[in-house]
């Protein structure tokens, strides 16, 4: 309502619309660090929004006021420093615009797991890793031609956080992937609810990922849910946000009963804290300041303009 009063203003006065700060609080935080969102001013609005691509990915083009800004997923593996985004506008050639990632350290967690083959996958699980890896980056990789309805989730379960993005991971002192998600532990049969609007992708059961949802939100944003014990909700249809998908569970490669929840923009998993509302981030631990600004306590929205 307030967003929309604050447009309608800024079409009826002009000299407002060069001066007025622009409404934010629709876009994730920022953190231009891997695993972060980098928001990355692309064009002027009006006019259509310009098509925008990062490493042979699609990218969210969201209107913020008088601009076009690429919400950029940068993904864990990213080398910090300067990268391009290619931009193209209408039959016009491509151009490309350039922002900065920075380095950060993410903290380093050890686990141990009593099941020596959710360490060391046998020959015939690797194939199925392999099947099953290439099934989900198509889900990652999804471009849906819907907008997001908004960029500001709610958990999408009550429980406790107990592990946060990014955490570079050790399995019985063996490294692996780091932590593509957040963990939040509940009891087995918490309800986990969609955190915003979308249509179910795929659901399956996934050797490390167990009883598995995933949901599209639009132009590239795609959320996961892992270790279900049971699934709610089928491919295709649509959630509304809040709605029952499926219950907390130990399914596939757990230590205890949980949900991993992950995050992608543009095929690139990012910390879902990062979606949250300053609300909800100050009611939960540590984990919830995003660990990608370094754990430090739940900064605010900064408003992102268009240099000129
Ligand atoms: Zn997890």
């Amino acid at each position: 309502m307030c967003r929309l009063y604050i447009y309608a203003a800024l079409l009826l006065s002009p000299a407002l619309a060069a001066a007025a700060p622009v409404p934010q609080a629709d876009l994730p935080l920022t953190a231009s660090v891997p695993g972060g969102v980098a928001i990355v001013c692309v064009g002027r609005a009006p006019g259509p929004a310009p098509q925008v691509v990062f490493e042979g990915q699609r990218v969210l083009v969201s209107r913020v006021g008088d601009a076009w800004q690429a919400v950029v997923g940068l993904p864990l593996a990213l080398k910090p420093g300067e990268h391009d985004l290619a931009v193209l506008e209408g039959e016009k050639a491509e151009r490309t615009v350039r922002f900065e990632v920075g380095a950060h350290d993410y903290e380093t967690e050890h686990l141990t797991l009593a099941n020596r083959r959710q360490v060391d996958p046998e020959p015939d699980d690797l194939k199925r890793i392999a099947r099953e890896h290439e099934r989900l980056v198509r889900a990652f990789s999804t471009f849906s031609d819907f907008e997001p309805e908004d960029l500001v989730f709610d958990l999408p379960s009550a429980g406790r956080v107990s592990g946060g993005f990014g955490l570079r991971r050790f399995f019985n002192n063996e490294p692996r992937l780091p932590h593509s998600g957040l963990d939040i532990a509940a009891p087995e049969g918490t309800p986990i609810t969609a955190p915003a609007a979308g249509r179910v992708l795929e659901t399956g059961d996934f050797f490390f990922n167990g009883l598995t949802v995933i949901l599209d939100h639009g132009r590239g944003v795609v959320t996961m849910y892992n270790h279900l014990s049971r699934i709610d909700v089928a491919k295709g249809e649509r959630v509304a946000r809040g709605e029952r998908i499926g219950a907390v569970g130990k399914t596939g490669r757990v230590t205890g009963p949980h949900l991993h929840w992950s995050v992608s923009l543009n095929n690139a998993r990012v910390d879902p804290a990062l979606f949250l509302s300053r609300e909800v981030r100050a009611q939960g631990s540590r984990a919830l300041a995003p660990a990608s600004l370094g754990g430090a306590p739940a900064a605010d929205r900064e408003p992102v303009r268009c240099g000129d």
